[in-house]
C-alpha cells in the first residue's frame, strides 16, 4: 500500500481514489475483472464448473455486466459441503492465509487468501479507515477478536497499512480495554457496536466518561445495528460511529464501508460486483428496490465467490453521495433474512424491535428477544434494560413505559409483546457478536 509520509491530515485521502473513479471507467475495469475471475473459476473450481456445464455457460460467454445474471448463486452451504478447501482455485503452495468462521451448527466454513489477495484486503481496509476520517498519526484500539474470525487481523493490516499505530488488543477483558484506552490515548475504536456500549459502560463504573477520553472515532461491524442505536452511542460517547461491512465469504471486513456522510455504504466495487435480487424469485431487482444483496469477488484469486448470496436485506441508495465517492451505496443493513422471526405468522426482524425500543426514553440499550410457544401460540417477550431513575421510580410510571414499549413495537412490528423491565446490567453482555433473540419454541 501506498501512503505518503505527508498525507496525513489530508481530508480526502490518495488512498481512496478508486473510491472516486468515473462510472464508465469503473464499468469497464469491472467487466474485465468478471471475465477473468470467472474464467479462473470455471478452470478449476469444480462445483462452478459443473454448474457452468449443466447451464451450457462458457465462461467466455459474459459480454455485458448484465450477463452476470446469467451465472449460477453460490450459497453458504456451498461451503459448509466443500468443507475445508473444496473451492479452493488456487494451489496450497499459493494460499498463505486461512480464516475459518464458527458455523452456529456443524463444521466451519473455510475461507483462503493468496497474497494478492492479501494486497486486495488490505487495500480495502485502509479504504475503509480513511472513509471513516481515520488516518496516520490515530492510534486504533483493535477491539475485534483476532484468530479464525477475520476482523481482528482484517482491521489490523488495514490500520497499520494506513499508518495508524494499532494496538492488538483483541476482544474481551474490558478492565484492560478501558485503562489501554485512556492511558495510551487511543482515538479510534473497532469492536461490535454491542461491545462499545459494553465498554462505555464499564468506564462510567470506573468513574471514567469516554466523552473525556481522546477517542473520536468509532468502525463498528460484524453485526446489524440500527440508526437508533448509532444515535444512542455517539450521544453517550461523544464519537463519531462509523457501520463497516464485510464478510468472511467474501474477503472479511472491508467490502463496505460508510463515509463521513454517514448515509449508506460505499461498496468497494472495484472489487466486489454488488447485485440486488429477489429472495424468492433470484430475479434482479430494479435499481433502488430491497431485496438481498448478492456479491461477486472481482479480483479474489484463492476462492472466488461468484454471485454470494449473503442473506442481507438491503437496497441501493440512488443519487450522488455527499462525500463525492463515485461507487455505489447501499442502505446499512439492518436485516439479515437469517434472523427473521416469524411470529404469528408474521415477519420481524431484531432490528425493528431494537428501533422500537430507543425511540422510547428511558430505556437502555440492552435487549433480549424471548420466543416460545404456549398451546401452539407464539408468545414474544422482550426483555429491556431500564436507566436506574425509572427503576427505582414508582410502579405506575413503570407500568406506564411498559405500555409505551409495547405501543412502540406494536406499531413497528404489528404484533404485540409482552415487555419486561429489567434493572440496568441484567443482560448478559457479549464480547463479540450480541445473542439478541433466544427461540424456545422448540421445546414443547
Ligand atoms: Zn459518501
Amino acid at each position: 500500500m501506498i501512503e505518503f509520509w505527508n498525507d496525513g491530515n489530508t481530508p480526502v485521502h490518495p488512498v481512496s481514489a478508486p473510491d472516486y473513479m468515473p462510472g464508465a471507467q469503473l464499468r469497464k475495469t469491472q467487466l474485465h475483472r468478471l471475465q477473468v475471475v470467472v474464467k479462473r473459476a470455471y478452470e478449476n473450481v469444480r462445483l462452478f464448473r459443473e454448474r457452468m456445464d449443466e447451464r451450457k455457460l462458457k465462461p467466455d460467454s459474459l459480454e455485458s455486466l448484465d450477463d452476470i445474471a446469467k451465472l449460477p448463486f453460490t450459497v453458504k452451504t456451498d461451503l459448509r459441503d466443500n468443507y475445508p478447501f473444496g473451492l479452493f482455485a488456487s494451489p496450497l503452495n499459493e494460499v498463505v492465509r486461512v480464516h475459518a468462521s464458527s458455523g452456529t451448527t456443524g463444521k466451519p466454513i473455510v475461507v483462503a487468501y493468496t497474497e494478492g489477495d492479501m494486497a486486495v484486503w488490505t487495500s480495502v481496509m485502509v479504504r475503509t479507515f480513511a472513509a471513516c476520517g481515520v488516518r496516520r498519526g490515530d492510534i486504533v484500539q483493535n477491539a475485534y477478536g483476532y484468530g479464525l474470525f477475520t476482523g481482528g487481523l482484517g482491521a489490523h493490516y488495514g490500520a497499520e497499512a494506513l499508518g495508524a499505530t494499532v494496538i492488538p488488543i483483541s476482544g474481551g477483558n474490558s478492565e484492560r480495554q478501558i485503562m489501554v484506552m485512556k492511558d495510551f490515548g487511543s482515538t479510534t475504536i473497532c469492536s461490535t457496536p454491542s461491545y462499545f456500549l459494553h465498554l462505555i459502560e464499564a468506564a462510567a463504573e470506573r468513574g471514567i466518561a469516554m466523552k473525556d477520553l481522546p477517542l473520536k472515532v468509532g468502525v463498528f461491524g460484524a453485526e446489524p445495528w440500527t440508526q437508533a442505536m448509532r444515535e444512542r452511542i455517539e450521544a453517550t460517547s461523544g464519537i463519531k460511529a462509523y457501520d463497516i461491512y464485510g464478510l468472511s465469504e467474501i474477503i472479511g471486513p472491508g467490502v463496505a464501508s460508510e463515509c463521513g456522510a454517514q448515509d449508506g455504504l460505499h461498496i468497494f466495487e472495484d472489487h466486489f460486483y454488488p447485485e440486488i435480487i429477489d429472495p424468492e424469485t433470484g430475479e434482479v431487482m430494479p435499481e433502488g428496490e430491497e431485496g438481498e444483496l448478492v456479491l461477486t469477488t472481482l479480483s479474489k484469486q484463492a476462492m472466488p465467490m461468484i454471485r454470494y448470496r449473503t442473506r442481507d436485506i438491503t437496497h441501493f441508495i440512488t443519487g450522488p453521495c455527499a462525500c463525492g465517492r463515485t461507487i455505489r451505496r447501499v442502505r446499512r443493513i439492518g436485516a439479515r433474512s437469517d434472523d427473521m422471526m416469524i411470529i404469528r405468522g408474521v415477519n420481524v426482524f431484531p432490528s425493528q424491535i431494537e428501533d422500537a425500543l430507543l425511540r422510547v426514553e428511558g430505556t437502555l440499550p440492552h435487549y433480549q428477544i424471548v420466543l416460545t410457544r404456549v398451546k401452539d401460540l407464539d408468545q414474544i417477550e422482550v426483555q429491556v434494560e431500564v436507566t436506574k431513575e425509572f427503576f427505582t421510580d414508582r410502579v405506575e410510571s413503570m407500568e406506564l413505559l411498559q405500555e409505551k414499549l409495547s405501543q412502540s413495537i406494536a406499531s413497528v412490528t404489528g404484533i404485540r409483546a409482552k415487555v419486561s423491565l429489567v434493572e440496568p446490567h441484567t443482560i448478559q453482555r457479549s464480547m463479540g457478536k450480541a445473542k439478541r433473540v433466544i427461540d424456545n419454541r422448540e421445546m414443547k
